[in-house]
């Protein structure tokens, strides 16, 4: 393991100064934030992450969740995890994302886990945290064993021939259905970034996965107010019932009225390269009379363009069969 520097930040605007001062003195590249560490810190000590400066924020006063006054969320990036899925606005108007929430890792990581750092989950690729072998992700140029490896667990949608690790997060599909903003604070000042904006795909640069600038700090995640009379659910399906990523999940809010859909919002985890928000799929939803077939029809949309890997075409039918059982449970 690398030595690295280490300071702690108490105020928002001395954190940024300290990751932006460090951030232009390091070249950009080797500053990180540490709250939960439950990503850094195992990442430092398999030398994937080495960053010369370690900030700590957990001092920050964003910890915190309050409602808007247009009816919607404002959660602190330093909301744990475990705290978030049982906060009841959460689980009153926006039960997917509780949902999520407790199907990912253990209680134990929950408890750690914080909003902000959830957004930043780097990818399970096991070549990615295995630095004797190539990882364009983690060293640009250096190639992709996953491709035409070992990728049963990757992406089969917004894939490039330089990447196709996957987003592991649960928490980030359910914040991409409902359509969340990141407030995010840096050199620049104050900036709000829809969540599909947020994730960038691999293409020619996989090293970059967010439109974070060096020295940015998330300080919130907005939710706008629920939509009225919506049903919601996530639903995962895994190797293993419990502490184990996604093959395929769906985060779905649909609203309904006289057995019509009104309004469908469609995000599907463990097959994108990004939480993956489906228009195609909301598109095929929209005003029509809620069936297994019609969910059938939204699925084949979602996945038209998927790019099956050698080893995770099973994906396909998994993520189909996934999505068509959300859509059921939230219109019966
Ligand atoms: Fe690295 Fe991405 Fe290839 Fe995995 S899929 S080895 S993370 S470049």
């Amino acid at each position: 393991m690398q030595t690295f520097a280490f300071s702690r930040a108490t105020r928002i605007d001395q954190a940024i100064q300290a990751g932006t001062r460090a951030s232009t003195a390091q070249q950009g590249a080797e500053v990180r934030f540490v709250a939960g560490g439950t990503t850094l810190i195992d990442l430092m000590k398999l030398d994937v992450e080495h960053p010369a400066q370690v900030i700590d924020i957990n001092h920050l006063p964003l910890g915190e969740v309050e409602q808007t006054s247009d009816g919607g969320l404002k959660i602190g990036a330093l909301v744990r995890n475990a705290d978030l899925a049982v906060h009841p606005q959460v689980q009153q108007h926006y039960a997917v994302l509780g949902e999520a929430l407790l199907s990912g890792a253990s209680g134990q990581l929950r408890n750690m886990a914080t909003t902000g750092g959830n957004l930043l989950q780097r990818t399970r690729c096991v070549y990615f945290r295995d630095t004797a072998c190539a990882c364009n992700k983690r060293e640009p140029g250096s190639g992709c064993a996953a491709i035409g490896g070992y990728n049963r667990n990757l992406a089969i949608l917004g894939v490039s021939k330089h990447c196709i690790a996957s987003n592991p997060s649960d928490m980030n599909v359910a914040l991409a259905a409902l359509e969340a903003i990141v407030v995010i604070r840096g050199a620049r000042g104050e900036r709000q970034v829809p969540i599909n904006e947020f994730f960038l795909l691999p293409g020619d640069t996989p090293q970059r996965e967010t439109v974070l600038e060096p020295g940015d700090l998330i300080t919130h995640v907005l939710l706008p107010r629920p939509l009225d009379g919506a049903r919601s659910h996530y639903l995962k399906l895994r190797d293993r019932a419990s502490y184990e990523f996604a093959l395929a999940s769906a985060a779905v809010v649909v609203h309904t009225e006289n057995r019509r859909i009104v309004q469908a919002r469609v995000a599907m985890g463990g097959i994108g390269t990004r939480p993956w928000r489906s228009p195609e799929a909301e598109h095929v939803l929209a005003g029509q009379a809620p069936s297994p077939a019609l969910f059938d029809r939204a699925a084949q949309a979602l996945l038209a363009n998927a790019q099956p890997q050698s080893q995770n075409g099973f994906k396909q039918e998994l993520a189909r069969r996934c999505l068509i059982q959300a859509l059921g449970t939230v219109t019966a």
